[in-house]
């Protein structure tokens, strides 16, 4: 089959199903991959959240607790309570200090003792809790300030923030953590900042306290999921690689297996697209038609009519051209069967047949077949088999020769003079007719060496009683030299190239009396 344009592109549309095949796997297995790596950053997030939430309120009922105990000591002179409070920073963990409040001034502090500061009450979030990024004692240290009020009595304790740094770096891991009280948050760095907090890109959560004044934050930077599949992925990633491999080889291998040529022509064959063309053979003496030569055709929906040569060694080597041929048979039944009252008998039928189609007796089935659609006589079913292929005599063959004798089809050895068929080859299967091979017509006129074969095939075949058929006669100077030396039977451009059945079935019904005129 020439090699065009079009299986150009289908080749390159064939490479692209198979990239396509290899790549979706891969693709849609790391887009899977990704949303379970999602879930998994927000189930961690939200585990987090939650976690950082219970020790921060672990951490701040301790400060509650001290506070709770003071606030009856409230109003008391600092030299009589001050004990108390350094008392509740020994015995409660993570507070810092404690201090005590009267008409919103702090009076007294475990630290300094008497002491004296206004309170804001506005300063603390919800009045209970405030942030603070250091006091004078520790600038740049954390603080969280737990404030209980009551009436004119109040009391402060404080946790350290060094604490609450620590419990964000530790619970935190990859996650990234900020516990917010109002308008501050404190992140895992130990500062206090007022700033909007940092965007936190992936699986953010936000879990407020039902206790406290607080809410935590947990999410992390930009690009983790990625990170996450690089870091846990990496068996899942070489199955997706192999699975994508194996599904661009399967693709590549099914496509090849579908678009192979012997795929084409089964696909030919069952679309309908071999069609007989018919060539007439006429008689040597007065150039009737004798008969015509069954010669196939492939017409193919893109490339147009492909001639036999291109196809048929292919379709011999894949062993369609049985079903090929039988396929023409019936075609060429059901073209000239309607024909029959026209053809002048005994019409003969050329059919090419290779030697695969003579290993059984089904030949003989189609044969039947074919003669079956015409009155007996009118037509002669002649079998052409080339002599570059012999047929090995076996048992079979000989038996499905005898046979087809028997239902009156005739043999021709085609191509004659081009192989080498012996004198008891011929006898052997009952062969009635030599095609002389087109190489031997040409030089007739031109080459005295093939025409001394042309001569010998003619004597041999007249000594074996071997009716003779000259192919490929396309001058009138050949046909006189055959025609001189009793050619029976002239097959060639000169009476007729080969033609359509529509176009036969239209030169024969033209014709004025087929039976006994001459169509050419
Ligand atoms: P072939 O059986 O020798 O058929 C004769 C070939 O010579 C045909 O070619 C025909 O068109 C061509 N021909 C006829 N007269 C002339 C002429 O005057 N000058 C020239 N130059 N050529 C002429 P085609 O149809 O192309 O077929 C080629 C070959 O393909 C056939 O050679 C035959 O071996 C094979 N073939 C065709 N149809 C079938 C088939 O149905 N089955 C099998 N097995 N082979 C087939
Ligand atoms: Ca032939
Ligand atoms: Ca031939």
């Amino acid at each position: 089959m020439p090699l065009s344009a079009t299986q150009i592109r289908k080749r390159s549309r064939r490479n692209l199903i198979t990239l396509l095949c290899g790549v979706l796997p891969v693709l849609s297995g790391v887009g899977i991959l990704h949303i379970q790596a999602e879930r998994t950053l927000q189930q961690q997030a939200r585990q987090t959240a939650g976690e950082l939430v219970r020790q921060v309120e672990l951490m701040l009922d301790n400060t509650a607790l001290a506070a709770r105990a003071l606030l009856p000591l409230a109003g008391q002179p600092c030299e009589a309570v001050k004990l108390a409070l350094r008392d509740q920073v020994t015995r409660r963990p993570f507070v810092r200090s404690t201090n005590l409040i009267w008409d919103d001034t702090l009076y007294c502090s475990s630290l300094f003792g008497e002491f004296e500061e206004p309170v804001n009450p506005h300063n603390y979030h919800q009045g209970t809790l405030w942030l603070m990024d250091g006091n004078p004692v520790t600038p740049d240290t954390a603080l969280l300030i737990y404030r209980l009020n009551e009436g004119r009595q109040g009391a402060l304790a404080t946790l350290d923030g060094y604490h609450l740094a620590n419990v964000l770096r530790l619970i935190g891991g990859e996650t990234r953590l900020l516990l917010q009280v109002g308008p501050s948050w404190l992140a895992a760095d130990g500062k206090v900042r007022q700033t909007p907090p940092p965007a936190q890109p992936v699986a953010r959560n936000e879990l407020a306290s039902s206790r406290y004044a607080f809410n935590v934050e947990a999410g992390f930077d930009e690009g983790e999921t990625w990170r996450y599949m690089a870091r846990e992925y990496p068996p899942l990633f070489s199955l997706l690689i192999v699975f994508g491999a194996i599904a661009a080889l399967l693709a590549h291998w099914t496509q090849k297996r579908a678009s192979s040529p012997s795929h084409e022509l089964l696909r030919a064959l069952e679309a309908g697209e071999f069609v007989p063309y018919l060539q007439p053979v006429v008689r040597g003496d007065d150039k009737r038609w004798a008969g015509v030569e069954v010669l196939m055709r492939w017409n193919h929906p893109k490339e147009g009519l492909v001639r036999p040569d291109l196809f048929i060694p292919l379709a011999e080597h894949s062993g369609l051209i049985v079903p090929m041929t039988q396929a023409l048979m019936r075609q060429t039944r059901q073209l000239l069967a309607p024909l029959a009252p026209l053809l002048e008998a005994p019409f003969h039928v050329g059919i090419n047949i290779t030697a695969r189609h003579c290993k059984d007796l089904a030949l003989l089935e189609d044969c039947r077949e074919f003669l079956a659609a015409f009155p007996p006589g009118v037509v002669t079913l002649v079998l052409e088999l080339t002599e570059r292929e012999l047929i090995e005599p076996s048992p079979v063959t000989h038996q499905l020769f005898e046979l087809l004798h028997d239902l009156g089809v005739k043999i021709a050895i085609d191509d004659f003079g081009t192989g080498h068929s012996s004198l008891g080859y011929l006898q052997q299967f009952n062969v009635d007719f030599l095609k002389i091979d087109q190489s031997f017509v040409a030089m007739i006129g031109a080459d005295a060496l093939s025409r001394h074969i042309l001569d010998s095939i003619i004597e041999l075949s007249g000594k074996l009683q071997l009716e003779i058929v000259a192919e490929g006669v396309e001058t009138v100077e050949q046909s006189d030299y055959l025609t001189a030396h009793n050619v029976n039977f002239l097959q060639g451009y000169l009476f007729g190239r080969p033609i359509s059945g529509q176009d036969f079935n239209a030169a024969l019904t033209a014709a004025k009396n087929p039976p006994t005129t001459p169509l050419d």
